[in-house]
């Protein structure tokens, strides 16, 4: 992921490194193949216009022009706006509430949610010492609350034992009592996940948040599905009311759009991001590193 739009920035800065002095028509050159190479990555547009437009107002508008390095000032005018643009800080999960804390997990299928529910449990089990219990309300594919059994196994992680013909809302009631008898810190409600976003997944979401009254509502998203993803975020955000975002897939060849456009479109932050198959390959977003590793 950011391979393409690292390498077209790298060539974009490497030209302002190199020359000395600096004009304001030099700037815009060099913030217009920017705007190009962001549009390419699959950055939104309105997260484009905008972060072009600070850049420009900053590299242009204090003095930057007559600094002894003004390449290396722009360059990191642009690095920080970037940054921010990620988030700024790195967002942790918030457990910061009384047993059991309930966490909704909702996305799209196929984004990775299922998979991403028992890689947060095993997280939280192994670095913070949490005792989880997983439950599907995925009453919709028949298959996908055998798949969350399974992952538990994996995991060792308890899941809710599967009750056949009990609604989703139902579930999550049942799940939460099993939290509090059972003692859990934390109770993950792995919610269906539908092909698009339709009324009756948005309104079944809405009733278990009412129901279960999430402390983290974290919505999965695929990173490779560029623009979808975040139009999904908008749309989730809007009807349920996001807390984070894991995104998942970034082990993938993205463009990285949905990574750069998240947390200012949803004005939500990324809190972990998915980096392979593996229960553990799941890590925290760092919004600096990522800039880092896009700027070279
Ligand atoms: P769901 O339908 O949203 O619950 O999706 P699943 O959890 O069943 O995941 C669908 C597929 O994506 C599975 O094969 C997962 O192993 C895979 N997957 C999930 N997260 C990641 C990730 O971060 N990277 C990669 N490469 N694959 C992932």
């Amino acid at each position: 992921m950011f391979d393409s739009l690292s390498e077209r920035l790298g060539s974009v800065f490497d030209r302002l490194k190199r020359r000395g002095a600096l004009t304001e028509a030099d700037v815009g050159e060099a913030l217009r193949e920017v705007r190009v190479a962001l549009l390419e990555a699959d950055v939104a547009l309105p997260v484009v216009k905008s972060f072009i437009a600070e850049v420009r107002q900053k590299a242009v508008g204090t003095g930057v022009l007559r600094s002894v390095t003004p390449g290396q000032m722009v360059i990191k005018i642009v690095h920080d706006h970037l940054v921010s643009t990620l988030g700024a800080e790195e967002a942790p999960l918030d457990l910061n509430a009384p047993s059991p804390i309930p966490f909704l997990m909702i996305g799209l299928q196929g984004s990775g949610k299922t998979t991403t529910t028992a890689k947060i449990a095993l997280r939280l089990k192994q670095k913070d010492r949490k005792k989880v219990l997983m439950a599907s309300l995925d009453v919709a594919r028949p298959a996908a609350q055998e798949q969350l059994k399974i992952l538990g196994e994996q995991a060792e992680v308890a899941t809710l034992p599967i009750v056949p013909g009990q609604m989703p809302v139902d579930i999550a009631k049942r799940a939460m009592q099993a939290g509090r008898l059972g003692g859990y810190d934390v109770v993950m409600l792995d919610t269906a996940g539908r092909l698009s976003i339709d009324e009756a997944l948005m309104a079944e979401v809405a009733a278990v948040r009412d129901a279960t009254r999430p402390h983290e509502t974290l919505l999965v998203a695929d990173a490779l599905t560029g623009q979808d993803a975040v139009a999904t975020a908008e749309a989730f955000h809007k009807r349920v009311g996001l807390t984070g975002i894991v995104l998942t897939r970034v082990d993938g060849d993205g463009r990285g759009g949905a990574a750069l456009s998240m947390r200012a479109v949803t004005g939500r932050p990324i809190k972990l991001i998915g980096t392979g198959e593996k229960l553990e390959a799941l890590e925290a977003f760092h919004p600096e590193r990522i800039a880092s590793r896009i700027l070279g």
